[in-house]
């Protein structure tokens, strides 16, 4: 084998790690500001007319061989549901989706995410202290006794602005949803048009008092240009997207870093772009305590020594911990003595897979949008989130669900319907799903006169002072460093909320006249564990206003290695409902932004 080189490479101000959502926007903040920024990628650039469009069919290579996500010899994670288990590593994305695929190349995971948003509202920011002083000080730790919540360091209101700058970049569909979440300004995209489900959900809730509104996504619903100048392609509604995983977009409309704020970036000149390049070490001065460099494995094999000003940690999830932990930076959370802030906090997003469920079956005469997208079309409501409703006697905290707001009548292929593509909708290519009853089952599918319909209330998983991400002992990646380490079970809480809210379902399910319905109470946590692990990994690098809790200040400025700002997901503190966190995290990288910009004027502490 041939060593590798050694390239030590020019100064600047600040190392992007990762050009996913929350990488791109600190890339174009910066560049476009006038900062020397570098973007330093694992995958490609992906080009959506050159890569996408011409394999929009090959629904085996992109879905089942995965083909534009990130390659798991390289690196994967380990998994185990107790500090006393051995954890097994993720080695293959099982069909059907037991693991959802990580992100590869600039746009990152979502290259393939459903674009579904919605904002979090003003309680999930000060989940605790709401909670304390609603229904006293002792509710949360006697009927969720584990759990690790703590307040974000701003108010919904303070983080509003920067809500507001994420939309406008993202190109967010929807229009103003009212009190329980209120909006400065309204999403500068309509909504996409509401099925016939949608409308049938919209009445039904307005006829029980409630305030349902058209769901919000990140897929353009039409053409625009965002505040970098960015031009961006409308949705044209092939459904391509809808299918399972949620295909890669080939018009560009589906909104990532790669089609919005990337191209800010390179238009800037201030941007260098490292594609195909594998971080592994942020380096520490050992005087000074700041970060200097970053390390990195270019695509020949070369490592580059990337001297920066500020780096900025945006790989996702449990790489961002794991970057933390093989660069010493932060202490490693403990869950014996609960000490460490180091992957503390981690969580998932959702409940167990087995929630209680109600379904039946409405008539909606034929699908005005048969094909659709992934995420638009349907309806949603705050209503029943958060704290908007009297928890009082109840034994869990927040509300439905997941979606947060609860999602309804999407596209036929889209969220609430399941896959629209052909392989899969027929149990995939095989003697036993041919023929007339082939055609058949696909008739019923695009042209329905009926639909099945179902429900799943789910309160949300919050963080547990037992769950944890560090460094497996026993596991490496291709180059030698310990892969990341998750410790992580379902908990009561979602299932708790799911059980009280299962009768205010099936109202709503009977006011949409659906016959058959019948209820599923489905199995309480115990019965069944988290085998792997989902898009949504909340908490494990946490801001917040104490340092012995959380790993960055409200900047999302790391405690004690001021130049290293991070974002994403994890740096979420409480957990929330609602299922589009890329909206949250979104947001936060405009913080970050910010942050950093201020450190570069005067380097220092920011809280
Ligand atoms: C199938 C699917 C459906 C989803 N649906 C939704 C949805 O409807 N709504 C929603 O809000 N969210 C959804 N998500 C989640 C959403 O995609 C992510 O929350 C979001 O993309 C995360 O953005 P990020 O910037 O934190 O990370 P990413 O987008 O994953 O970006 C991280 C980047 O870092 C790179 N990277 C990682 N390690 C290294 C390394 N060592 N060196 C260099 N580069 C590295 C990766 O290649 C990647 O490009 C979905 C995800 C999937 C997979
Ligand atoms: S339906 Fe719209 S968002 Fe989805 S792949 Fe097609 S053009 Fe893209």
């Amino acid at each position: 084998m041939a060593l590798s080189t050694v390239i030590n490479d020019p100064e600047v101000d600040v190392a992007v790690l990762g050009l996913g959502v929350t990488g791109g926007i600190v890339a174009a903040e910066l560049s476009t500001k006038g900062h020397t920024v570098i973007g330093i990628e694992k995958g490609p650039y992906w080009q959506h007319a050159d890569d996408f469009a011409p394999v929009k069919y090959d629904e085996w290579g992109v879905g089942f061989l995965h083909k534009f996500d990130h390659p798991l010899r390289i690196s994967t994670f380990t998994m185990r549901n107790t500090t006393t288990q051995f954890a097994n590593p993720i080695r293959r994305y099982t069909p059907l989706g037991q693991i959802t695929p990580m992100g590869h190349g600039v746009g990152g995971m979502a290259q393939h995410y459903a674009g579904a948003m919605g904002r979090y509202g003003p309680w999930a920011f000060e989940m605790a202290s709401s909670t304390a002083s609603r229904y006293g000080p002792n509710f949360l730790s006697t009927n969720v006794p584990t759990n690790d919540v703590e307040d974000w360091p701003m108010t919904y209101a303070q983080y509003e602005p920067f809500y507001v700058e994420y939309e406008k970049a993202f190109g967010l569909t929807g229009i103003n949803q009212g009190p329980l979440v209120p909006m400065s300004q309204n999403y500068p995209l309509a909504p996409h048009p509401a099925t016939a489900l949608a409308k049938l959900f919209q009445s039904s809730t307005e006829a029980l008092g409630y305030n349902p509104y058209p769901n919000v996504t990140s897929l353009a619903s039409q053409a625009y240009m965002n505040q970098y100048g960015v031009q961006v392609n409308a949705c044209i509604y092939d459904g391509w997207c809808a299918g399972f995983c949620n295909y890669q977009c080939e018009t560009g409309a589906k909104a990532n870093s790669a089609y919005r704020t990337v191209p800010a970036a390179i238009a800037s000149n201030n941007f260098t772009l490292a594609v195909n390049s594998y971080a592994f070490r942020i380096n520490l001065n050992s005087t000074t305590g700041l970060a200097e460099s970053v390390s990195y494995y270019d695509g020949a094999g070369n490592i580059h020594v990337q001297p920066a000003k500020v780096i900025y940690n945006g790989l996702w999830g449990f790489n961002e911990i794991r970057m933390f932990a093989l660069s010493s930076i932060g202490t490693q959370y403990n869950p014996s003595k609960v000490t460490g802030s180091l992957g503390r906090g981690s969580t998932d997003a959702g409940g167990s897979a087995a929630q209680p469920t109600v379904s039946g079956t409405v008539n909606i005469g034929g699908n005005a949008y048969p094909s659709g997208n992934a995420s638009g079309g349907a309806y949603a409501m705050y209503d029943l989130a958060d704290d908007n409703y009297d928890h009082t006697g109840k034994n869990y905290i927040g509300g439905w669900g997941d979606p947060a707001e609860i999602g309804y009548g999407g596209y036929v292929g889209g969220l609430s319907n399941g896959p629209s593509n052909v392989t899969i909708l027929a149990g995939g290519v095989s003697a036993t799903a041919a023929g007339s009853g082939y055609k058949a089952a696909l008739k019923n599918f695009y042209l329905p006169t009926s639909q099945p319909v179902s429900m799943t209330p789910s309160a949300p998983e919050l963080p547990d002072t037992r769950w944890n991400v560090d460094l497996d002992p026993h596991y490496n990646d291709m180059y030698g460093d310990p892969l990341a380490r998750i410790t992580m079970d379902w908990t009561a809480n979602p299932y708790n909320g799911a059980v009280d809210l299962l009768p205010t379902a099936k109202t709503i399910l009977q006011k949409m006249n659906a016959s058959n319905i019948t209820t599923n109470m489905g199995v309480p946590p115990g019965t069944l564990h988290l085998e792997s692990f989902e898009p949504h990994h909340r908490g494990g690098m946490r801001i917040g206003t104490n340092s012995s809790t959380s790993v960055m200040n409200l900047y999302n400025q790391v405690w004690g290695v001021q130049n290293v700002f991070a974002g994403g997901e994890i740096a979420n503190t409480t957990g929330d409902n609602v299922t589009a966190g890329t909206h949250v995290a979104g947001m936060t990288a405009y913080v970050a932004a910010e942050g950093i910009m201020k450190y570069l004027s005067s380097p220092g502490p920011l809280a």
